[in-house]
């Protein structure tokens, strides 16, 4: 045939747009992508996604290619987080994929639960630093969720959320270790408790799954610790895979039955559904396969302890660094950054401007708004960094940049959000802060963005981001989330 475009010019189209996006190599991007430092690694996650490209992971039946290799990542990471012969697993596309799943599996255990099967609206519990993955599975699923507030460490007191326990609760989720703080939830006391009532336990090990088994001194957390009933852990994350690999285990075959959907009720071929996807690609399973064997638990740890020592290194520069401080005690290879209001005002460094200011020299980290919690506290706005083993390479060009650009923002207060929205036409500043104001149209929420410089992300974000965090930090979550849909949204949109 002859094509429309050719092959060479097509991808040559591609290279040039992936110039534009950030370096997912090499350590300047601490989040979103987990870099092993190791290029054959990536080549053989390629071959190995070459090699079953036209595959459809859908029926392992037909394709008992995908059988094999599922059953394989499975039965590592069941022995990997302390599992027995009761534990079960299934390959996910990613962490929220997993965490649906531990949701809707719980929510179905509990509503069948008892003699008359119980109905009502069940509850989902977890600590208020809990991944946004599981507000979602709340939404999806129709739980109410109930966040319990955690202290200034990002770590909640296991008796707060025990005493939340009630016959409503089908599922209590802890994290091994949280995403904003990295704090290591009471996963021992909370599944202890949760166990003597019969609430599911969940462990959101999503990041820490594939890395904290090779990390010292860490409170029980897996398989290992009774009354835990299922544990998420992302492939794609610690396990070095491309995107769209995780792993859901599950203690009990009948509790895990209640993850599947299967239905014969159609003409069509009979459906037996373990995950939420259809057909789907067998890529990412196998190159997670081929990474595991490849490493196995050796290289992992090899892995896991170049991430300690960067991580050790990075905690320690930041404490050398007047008016920056790490948020509580993390456990893993990622922490959060804050203000020091030990210090005085004119020695602090404000987290989200010094971010800002990394990012000019070089190295991309995660801005987090601040949050009011349902007891009034508020977590203060945070920047977080995830260490991975590529950093090691960098860390003294880093190290620098976080040290320079503390100096460079050092006494410059936070952004106001007051300041921001002053600053804006005064009708956005009105639309913003009307109470009660009808939901945006999708035509007013665009020309709020317009207003606000913020139209052209397509183009990439603002160099600036800590004025978009302050405002998020600030407005409602309802507006801030309808103005954000509405500009991920017009990124895909066709030009008109
Ligand atoms: C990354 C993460 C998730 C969600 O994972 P995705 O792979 O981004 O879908 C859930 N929980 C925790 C703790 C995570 O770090």
């Amino acid at each position: 045939m002859n094509f429309e475009h050719d092959p060479t010019d097509i991808l040559e189209r591609l290279a040039q747009l992936r110039l534009a996006d950030a370096p997912t190599h090499g350590g300047r991007v601490l989040s979103y992508v987990y870099d092993s430092g190791l290029a054959e690694l990536d080549e053989l996650a390629a071959s190995a996604i070459r090699a079953v490209q036209p595959v459809n992971g859908l029926d392992p039946t037909t394709f008992t290619s995908v059988a094999v290799m599922e059953r394989e990542v499975v039965e590592f990471a069941r022995d990997l987080l302390g599992g027995d012969s009761d534990v079960v697993g299934t390959v996910t596309t990613g962490g929220t994929e997993s965490c649906l799943l531990a949701v809707k599996t719980a929510r179905d255990v509990w509503r069948g639960v008892g003699s008359a099967a119980r109905s009502g609206t069940p509850r989902l519990l977890a600590p208020v630093t809990v991944h946004a993955a599981f507000h979602k599975a709340a939404h999806y699923f129709g739980l109410q969720l109930d966040l319990v507030p955690v202290g200034a460490d990002g770590i909640v007191v296991a008796s707060d959320l025990i005493a939340r326990f009630g016959d409503d609760v089908a599922l209590v989720v802890v994290s091994a270790p949280s995403y904003p703080h990295a704090a290591m939830d009471p996963v021992a006391e909370v599944a202890a408790a949760a166990a003597k009532q019969s609430i599911a336990c969940h462990v959101d090990a999503c990041i820490g799954g594939w890395v904290l088994p090779f990390w010292d001194g860490v409170a029980p957390w897996n398989f290992a610790v009774l009354g835990v009933t299922s544990i998420s852990a992302d492939l794609h994350k610690f396990g070095y895979a491309p995107k769209g690999v995780s792993v859901l285990l599950q203690r009990g075959r009948d509790r895990q039955r209640a993850q599947f959907f299967a239905t014969t009720e159609w003409p069509g071929y009979p459906v037996v559904n373990p995950t939420i996807l259809g057909s789907k690609s067998a890529g990412p399973l196998a190159a997670a396969w081929a990474i595991i064997q490849a490493l196995g638990t050796r290289g992992l740890a090899e892995l896991a302890q170049s991430c300690a020592r960067s991580t050790r290194a990075v905690r320690d520069v930041i404490a050398e660094i007047e008016g920056l401080r790490v948020v509580g005690d993390p456990v893993g290879p990622l922490v959060a950054v804050a203000s020091d209001e030990a210090v005085p005002a004119d020695r602090r460094v404000d987290a989200h401007h010094w971010a800002d200011q990394v990012r000019a020299h070089g190295f991309l980290l995660q801005l987090q708004p601040s949050l009011a919690q349902s007891d009034g506290t508020v977590l203060p706005a945070t920047t977080h960094l995830t260490i991975t083993p590529v950093t090691e390479s960098v860390l003294d060009e880093l190290s620098a940049a976080l040290r320079l650009a503390a100096d460079e923002v050092r006494g410059t207060p936070a952004v106001s959000a007051e300041v921001v929205l002053a600053a804006l036409p005064s009708e956005v500043g009105a639309a913003l802060l009307a109470p009660d104001a009808p939901p945006l149209s999708a035509q007013e929420a665009a020309a709020i963005l317009t207003m606000m410089g913020l139209e052209k992300a397509s183009e990439g974000l603002p160099a600036r981001m800590a004025p978009l965090l302050a405002l998020i930090g600030a407005l409602p979550a309802s507006l801030t989330e309808r103005l954000l849909t509405e500009l991920i949204a017009r990124l895909v949109e066709p030009t008109p």
